[in-house]
């Protein structure tokens, strides 16, 4: 795999101790190693770029105690600045609002989408005790209807009855009248996806946030979504204000660099892990684990 950021810095230093300071060549040097480091994890470059003019600017001048080698040091302070850009704290899905709350998904074809809304339907049931509808919107995909169904049952949370020939913004409105007459909790609208951003997709999801008003807009996106992570989540973003992110198949070999792209893209806060299929696989976010596995 990959050589870890800290056996590099650890080269570059290796002739340099007992210094006061870094001095600005100690850091530019270490700043190319970062910057690859990062490339490596798969942040994007615009984020890459941003991110080490700001580490750069901590760095020199940075007082190297003897206790500390210089490598050490600038990997502390990227990995604390890691962390500040990654969010101190999880932050848990709030539902902080009227019953039904309507918690809307959003995100690609393929990104986990329906299989998180089970995940944190099944959460929300277990952990907290809360009456869940689901309800699947992509009209265009009856396979992924009959897929929330199935997972519905799977995890004892109710699905929204399919009918045929309705379109989105209607069975949205069917799914939160049932959830108001039926005294449910929580209602998830599950939208549809598609394999890549469009104008249609952008339009029908903003129309389905007009009639349902969520209050949580979570962004499912692939932690493997390299240099299109930005893109991703800068359209979302820009066109439903999202709530938060959630980063599926965080179990894979991936870096986790696409956490830092969507995070510093939007300032939205990544709320949940998705680590496997199962419907148990879901994690709070630890800003301090990814970036551990940023750095390598
Ligand atoms: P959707 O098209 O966005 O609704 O995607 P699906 O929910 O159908 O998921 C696509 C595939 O990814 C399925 O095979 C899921 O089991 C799998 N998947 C979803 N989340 C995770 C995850 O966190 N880890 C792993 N390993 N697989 C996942």
């Amino acid at each position: 795999m990959f050589e870890s950021l800290s056996d590099r810095l650890g080269k570059i230093f290796s002739g340099i101790t007992g210094r006061g300071a870094l001095s600005e060549a100690d850091v530019q040097a270490a700043l190319r190693e970062v910057r690859r480091a990062l490339i490596e994890a798969d942040v994007s470059l615009e984020v890459v770029r941003a991110f080490t003019e700001q580490v750069g600017q901590r760095a020199v001048g940075a007082e190297v105690t003897r206790s500390v080698k210089p490598g050490q040091q600038v990997i502390k302070i990227v990995h604390d600045e890691l962390v500040a850009v990654l969010g101190e704290e999880a932050v848990p899905i709030s539902l902080n609002a009227p019953a039904p709350v309507p918690i809307l998904m959003v995100g690609l074809q393929g990104s986990g989408k329906t299989t998180t809304t089970g995940k944190i339907a099944k959460r929300l049931k277990d952990k907290q005790n809360k009456k869940v509808l689901l309800a699947s919107l992509d009209t265009r995909r009856p396979a992924a209807m009959e897929q929330l169904q199935t997972l519905g049952g799977q995890i004892g949370v109710d699905v929204l009855a399919i009918v045929p020939g309705q379109s989105a913004v209607e069975i949205a409105r069917r799914a939160l009248s049932t959830a108001r007459t039926g005294g449910y909790d929580v209602v998830m609208l599950d939208t549809a996806g598609r394999t890549h951003i469009d104008e249609e997709l952008m339009a029908e999801t903003a129309e389905i946030k007009r009639v349902s008003n969520p209050h949580e807009i979570l962004l499912v996106a692939d932690s493997l979504t390299g240099q299109d992570a930005v893109n991703l989540a800068r359209s979302f973003d820009s066109r439903v204000d999202i709530t938060g992110i959630v980063l599926t198949r965080v179990d894979g070999d991936g870096r986790g660099g696409a956490a830092l792209s969507m995070r510093a893209a939007t300032g939205k806060p990544i709320k949940l892990i998705g680590v496997g299929e199962k419907m148990d696989a879901l994690e709070d976010f630890h800003p301090k684990r990814i970036a551990d596995r940023i750095l390598g």
